[in-house]
C-alpha cells in the first residue's frame, strides 16, 4: 500500500496556478514529448507512470469545470456520501487513459500502436475509488478500516480466457492465428499496406468455440470484497491509498486495476488543519486576561487546559506544543495554535461596577497617570 499525498497537478505540469488553458496545453505538450515511454527503453515503468500523472493532470486543468472542482476540493469526481460507495465513472479510468494514449501516440508519432502491440496487449482492470469516512483521533494514531466493494475478478473456472474448461478455443479463420491482418488503401501516395488487429478474433488469434458457462465468456466475475485497509496517522482530508491490483481484473486474464481509497476526514467543531498545525480561537473576559487563569479548551483528543498568563492582550497567540496533528511519515506532532479574544462585558453587576470603579481610581493615581494625561 502506498501513501498518496494530495496530488499538485499545477506542480506536475510546471505550471502557476493562475496559468491559462494555453499556457496549460503547451506545458502537456512539452512533457509528454519528454517522458514518452518510447523514450525511456531504460525505465520504461517510470517513464509510464509520469506519462499517466502528465495526462492525468492535463484531463483536469485543460477542463474548467474539472479544474474549479479541483482547486476547491483538491481532487475530482464525486465520492459519494456512502462511506462504501464504489465509484464508477471516474474520471480517469483505465479505458479513458488508453483512448487518451492512443490520440497522444497518433499526434506525436504519426501512428497508433502496432498491431503486434495489440495482439500482446491484455487490457488492464479499471481502478476503483471507494471512499472512507474516519474521525480526527484516527489521523493522530492511525486506523483500521474495513473496506466492503464489488469488483470483477478472473473467472477462475476458465482462468480468464473466457472458454469453456479454459480449453474450448479454435484458431480464428480470418488471420490464421496471427491476431493481425493486413489491410491496402488506396492514397495520394499509391497502394499503402498497413497491418491492424484482427477484428474476427480481438489481436488474440483464438476463436472461443464454447463459452464458459460460470463467466459467460467474458473472463471475470462480480465478486464482493472485504478488505482491512490500515490508514496510517497523520493523513488529511482527501488524501487517497492506493491498494495495488485491488481494482478491477483486466478482461482476457488482464493484470488487476488499483483500489484507491479516499479519506474524508470529519472536522472537530471549531478547530482548523494546517498542515501539521491545529488553529482554534477562545473569549476569555478582561479580568482573566488580566490576572491570568487557566481553561479547558477543545482539543484534538478531547479537553486540553490553556494556561493564560497573567496581562494577555486581546487576539494573543498561544500554542499547545505538540498537540497538533502528525506527519504520514512519522515525527513530531504539530502544535495546536490558539487566538485569544479578550471580551469587555457590556452590563455588569452593582458590585462589580463598585468594584472596577475602585480600581480605576487607582490605576489613575498609579503608572498610569501619565498615559492618561497624554491624551487630555
Ligand atoms: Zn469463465
Ligand atoms: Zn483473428
Amino acid at each position: 500500500m502506498i501513501v498518496l499525498a494530495k496530488k499538485d497537478y499545477y506542480e506536475i505540469l510546471g505550471v502557476s496556478r493562475d496559468a491559462s488553458t494555453d499556457d496549460v496545453k503547451k506545458a502537456y505538450k512539452e512533457l509528454v514529448k519528454k517522458w514518452h515511454p518510447d523514450l525511456h527503453p531504460d525505465n520504461k515503468s517510470e517513464a509510464e507512470q509520469k506519462f499517466k500523472e502528465i495526462h492525468e493532470a492535463y484531463e483536469v486543468l485543460s477542463d474548467p469545470q474539472k479544474r474549479t472542482q479541483y482547486d476547491r476540493f483538491g481532487y475530482v469526481g464525486q465520492p459519494q456520501e456512502n462511506v462504501y460507495g464504489t465509484q464508477q465513472g471516474n474520471p480517469f479510468n483505465q479505458q479513458d487513459l488508453f483512448g487518451g494514449f492512443e490520440d497522444i501516440f497518433s499526434v506525436f508519432f504519426g501512428q497508433g500502436r502496432t498491431a503486434e502491440e495489440n495482439q500482446t496487449r491484455n487490457i488492464r482492470g479499471e481502478d476503483i475509488y471507494v471512499t472512507v469516512q474516519i474521525e480526527t483521533k484516527d489521523v493522530l494514531y492511525g486506523t483500521e478500516k474495513e473496506v466492503e466493494y464489488t469488483r470483477y475478478e478472473t473467472c477462475q473456472t476458465c482462468h480468464g480466457t473466457g472458454a469453456k474448461d479454459g480449453n474450448a478455443f479454435k484458431t480464428c479463420p480470418k488471420c490464421h492465428g496471427t491476431g493481425v491482418v493486413r489491410v491496402q488503401q488506396r492514397t495520394f501516395f499509391g497502394v499503402m499496406s498497413t497491418q491492424t488487429t484482427c477484428d474476427m478474433c480481438g489481436g488474440s488469434g483464438k476463436i472461443i468455440t464454447e463459452k464458459c458457462p460460470v463467466c459467460g465468456g467474458r473472463g471475470r466475475v462480480t465478486a464482493k470484497k472485504k478488505i482491512k485497509v490500515r490508514i496510517p496517522a497523520g493523513v488529511e482530508d482527501g488524501g487517497r491509498l492506493r491498494i495495488s491490483n485491488g481494482g478491477h481484473a483486466g478482461e482476457n486474464a488482464g493484470p488487476y486495476g488499483d483500489l484507491f481509497v479516499i479519506l474524508r476526514v470529519k472536522e472537530i467543531p471549531g478547530i482548523k488543519r494546517e498542515g501539521r498545525d491545529a488553529y482554534s480561537e477562545v473569549t476569555i473576559d478582561f479580568a482573566q486576561a488580566t490576572l491570568g487563569t487557566e481553561i479547558e479548551i477543545d482539543g484534538l483528543e478531547g479537553k486540553e487546559t490553556l494556561s493564560i498568563p497573567a496581562g494577555t492582550q486581546p487576539n494573543t497567540i498561544l500554542k499547545l506544543r505538540g498537540k497538533g496533528f502528525p506527519y504520514p511519515n512519522g515525527g513530531a506532532r504539530g502544535d495546536h495554535i490558539v487566538k485569544v479574544n479578550v471580551l469587555i462585558p457590556k452590563r455588569i453587576s452593582k458590585e462589580q461596577e463598585e468594584l472596577l470603579r475602585k480600581y480605576a481610581d487607582l490605576a489613575h493615581t498609579g503608572v498610569n497617570e501619565k498615559k492618561h494625561g497624554f491624551f487630555r
